[in-house]
């Protein structure tokens, strides 16, 4: 299970969500505290935020604690939509950034915390990577987002065994499912954060029940359940 982080707000700077943090994604790479399965998240990382509508990404294949080009830029990137990721490479699954959420249709950016048989899965020819969390982001970007339930409880069935906690925004809206891993909201004055675990101890995060759906627009917060 990798883990990652959205937000939808006022505009901040990509280090205060992802480094600054004392249980931020920067120590949830190699010490994650609600993990249920793997230890750390050591294969690589992604962050994509909106630049005005664009989504723009910048990823690496290797451990984010290292990466001391990102730590020097991110304190100066700013964006009012963020979603970014630590990865635990799935048996089997390459270890290269094509790998590596967040997947982009290019309106949306979406991460995917789990695992899924590729083989309920449609062939997808958009697909980035062999990865089945690329393959899954494919499918949610054709099924459309408003279908993002629905196409989570289809594969479900499909695939019992499957985890399947998918984060997405565009921009001005962050959608994201609990299908057999943690996840946790944050209420700010200034906007929402949806995070597989909380990166810090503020009273104020809250866990999101195990399959449900997310959806933020503004910062009205929507919790339906699934199946
Ligand atoms: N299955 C995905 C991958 O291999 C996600 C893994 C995870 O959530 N740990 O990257």
């Amino acid at each position: 299970m990798c883990r990652h982080l959205g937000w939808l707000g006022a505009e901040v700077t990509i280090s205060s969500l992802v480094l600054d943090p004392p249980q931020g994604l920067r120590v949830q790479s190699y010490a994650p505290r609600r993990q249920k399965y793997g230890l750390m998240n050591a294969d690589g990382w992604g962050v994509g935020f909106f630049d005005g509508r664009v989504p723009r990404r910048w990823r690496g294949a290797v451990p984010l604690w290292g990466e001391r080009s990102f730590e020097s830029v991110a304190p100066a990137l700013r964006s009012h939509c963020v979603v970014a990721t630590v990865r635990s490479a799935t048996v089997g699954m390459p270890i290269e950034v094509s790998a590596t959420a967040p997947f982009t249709d290019g309106h949306w950016l979406l991460s995917h915390n789990g695992v899924v048989d590729r083989a309920v899965l449609p062939a997808s020819l958009s697909a980035e990577s062999v990865c089945d969390s690329a393959i899954l982001a494919a499918v949610v970007f054709a099924r459309g987002m408003d279908a993002l339930g629905d196409t989570v409880v289809e594969i479900a069935a499909a695939d019992p065994l499957a985890r399947l906690n998918i984060l997405a925004a565009d921009g001005s809206r962050l959608v994201a499912t609990a299908w057999g891993d943690t996840l946790s909201i944050l209420r700010r004055g200034d906007g929402v954060v949806l995070a597989s675990e909380p990166y810090d101890d503020d009273p104020d995060w809250e866990d999101v029940p195990d399959r449900h759906l997310v959806d933020v627009i503004g910062n009205h917060v929507a919790l339906t359940a699934l199946g």
